[in-house]
């Protein structure tokens, strides 16, 4: 097995490295395609924590350009937007897997609580048939993997999500 996976966090990387024992770092890949985290700043902020985490557990990192016109493409307003967000980062992470050689690929969106993963699953399996491609799903996602000493964001990447985290925090009743 040749692993390509997708991530958008240090912590959820740490944990899905984490659940994968079997995988040895040779056949793994780390690929940071994100054009929907916004601003650049917290793009770049969240690639140099995810870089610590790969350095430290020898795993290879791939960094393809920052556009966030690929995530508006597709994505044309705050409804709805999930699934065509995910659509387009597994999309792009398998055809880059399919290119390179890799035999499977798969996502850090798996070890997060906050998306759907029923969903994710049946997005990326669709795309798996499509690029001959095997999605990987660790057997038992460590979750609860307690890690510190990097960067943790407190949304979830796109300027919508970014806005609704602020409204809620400075909701009037909150102030
Ligand atoms: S879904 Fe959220 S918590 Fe999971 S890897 Fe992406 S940014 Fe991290
Ligand atoms: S909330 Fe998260 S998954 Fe949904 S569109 Fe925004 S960045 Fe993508």
């Amino acid at each position: 097995m040749k692993l390509l996976l997708h991530a958008c966090c240090a912590d959820c990387t740490l944990k899905f490295i984490a659940s994968t024992p079997d995988i040895s770092p040779q056949n793994f890949a780390v690929y940071y395609y994100n054009p929907n985290i916004h601003p650049r700043s917290e793009y770049q902020t969240r690639l140099a924590a995810i870089k610590k985490i790969c350095q430290e557990n020898k795993v290879k990192l791939v960094v393809p350009d920052w556009k966030p016109s690929d995530y508006f493409g597709v994505v044309k307003s705050p409804k709805n937007s999930c699934p065509h967000c995910w659509q387009l980062r597994l999309s792009n992470s398998a055809l880059f897997a399919q290119k390179n050689g890799f035999t499977h690929f798969s996502s850090t969106l798996l070890t997060s609580h906050y998306q759907d993963q029923a969903k994710i699953i049946k997005i990326a399996q669709t795309i798996s048939e499509k690029y001959q491609l095997t999605f990987y799903q660790p057997q038992k996602v460590i979750r609860n993997l307690k890690t510190s000493g990097f960067y943790k964001q407190f949304f979830c990447g796109c300027c919508y999500s970014l806005t609704e985290r602020y409204q809620a925090k400075y909701s009037p009743d909150k102030l």
